[in-house]
């Protein structure tokens, strides 16, 4: 049988630097795991425009549907600001996540103990904390029609339009649901059903899908705004919340962000079965190129790698090993280790990009 397959586009800025230290621990898999993959890279972004005049070249966006997964660092920099809408870095990213169907946006908020104090929330509403938002990313209010602005009368009206179809809500249910077995198996559904049509046929579409398929997993329903009090409240309630693109744009950064650094967030984006009955899926850091670190190796590089760690669990079917990664990076942090973005106000000697990526194969050659 030939190996999982991994398209690598590091992009832009750090992309690259926190990519490289991925790359590491994807050959210690190999070398020590008997875990191989077949690795291919590419250009995404500003690079891919400064090569082709596209931030993203017919050929990566065909070697992208053919892998198993794709991994992205980030793209994006002040040099590329005003560049046409066209060919803006970022609308790379958005034909990968188009083309490739990702309709289900997995943003974990998950707060290792060494970081509790980075929380704004106090030390035991954070501590442990582990939910998944699940938001959904190919409809919705930011694609539906009619949009745009429009004159009436002597004023001009902005218009967008939330639209859901049956299946497009059932399909991120299902996602939710799946899920929700392989970790708390609690899903909470979040809409405005007492205010919205179309939240009222979620809510339907997603009791249909549970009591059809999933009546094991306890589900629950809340409205978004009474979610994102009980995010602050007592975020350890939720196991998996599930809800539409907008309400998800804003409760993915609010809980985020509970858990402390950009640098610390990982995601994945997952689509349809393909034929092997992987999903289509693309890892990335929620965090972008960041220009003002970039080439200077103060990146952190965890958000990445907990990125392939989410790679590991939910394409390639290695949740032992995505275990044994995140309790790597959990044992760095609780040993002291940190890049200059998770010094507190009382300082310390920060390491580099690649010295923290190192001290975490250390900590996954000793977990063997
Ligand atoms: P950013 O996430 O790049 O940076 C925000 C701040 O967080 C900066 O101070 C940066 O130094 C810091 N930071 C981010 N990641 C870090 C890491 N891994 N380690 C340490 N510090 C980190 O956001 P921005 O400054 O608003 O945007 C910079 C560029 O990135 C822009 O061109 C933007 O369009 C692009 N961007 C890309 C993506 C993406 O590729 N998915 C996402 C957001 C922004």
């Amino acid at each position: 049988m030939s190996n999982p397959s991994i398209l690598i586009l590091a992009g832009d800025g750090i992309g690259p630097e926190v990519m490289g230290e991925v790359k590491k621990i994807i050959t210690w898999y190999g070398d020590k795991r008997d875990l191989a993959f077949d690795v291919s890279e590419d250009l995404v972004g500003g690079c891919a425009y400064d090569k082709y005049g596209t931030p993203l070249h017919d050929d990566t966006m065909a070697k992208a549907q053919d892998v198993d997964a794709v991994l992205l660092g980030a793209v994006g920099g002040p040099q590329y600001d005003n560049l046409d809408f066209s060919v803006k870095p970022e609308r790379g990213l958005l034909r990968l996540r188009k083309e490739m169907d990702l309709f289900s946006n997995l943003r974990p908020a998950q707060c290792f103990d060494a970081l509790a104090d980075f929380s704004s929330l106090k030390k035991d509403v954070v501590a442990g904390l582990d939910i998944m938002i699940v938001r959904e990313l190919t409809s919705g209010i930011y694609f539906g029609e009619p949009r745009g602005i429009i004159e009436e009368g002597n004023e001009r009206v902005g218009i967008n339009t939330q639209r859901y179809t049956e299946s497009e809500i059932a399909r991120v249910a299902r996602s939710a649901f799946e899920l929700a077995r392989k970790r708390g198996n609690k899903v909470c559904s979040m809409e405005k059903a007492n205010v919205m049509e179309s939240g009222i046929l979620w809510r339907q579409v997603v009791t249909e899908v549970h009591d059809a398929e999933y009546p094991d997993v306890e589900l629950s329903h809340m409205y978004a705004d009474a979610g994102a009090m009980q995010l602050c409240r007592w975020p350890k309630q939720f196991d998996v919340i599930v809800t539409d693109n907008l309400f998800g744009d804003l409760l993915s950064d609010a809980a985020a962000m509970l858990t402390g650094s950009l640098g610390m967030l990982p995601s994945a984006s997952l689509g349809a079965p393909m034929a092997n009955g992987r999903p289509k899926a693309l890892y990335e850091p929620v965090h972008g190129s960041a220009p003002d670190i970039a080439g200077q190796g103060k990146a952190n590089p965890i958000a990445c790698i907990l990125s392939f760690a989410m790679a590991l669990r939910y394409s390639f079917d290695q949740g032992a090993e995505a275990d044994r990664l995140e309790q790597a990076v959990e044992k760095v942090l609780a040993d002291g280790v940190r890049t200059a973005d998770l010094l507190g106000p009382e300082g310390g000697v920060p390491v580099s990009t690649s010295e923290m990526g190192d001290k975490i194969i250390a900590a996954l050659d000793a977990s063997l």
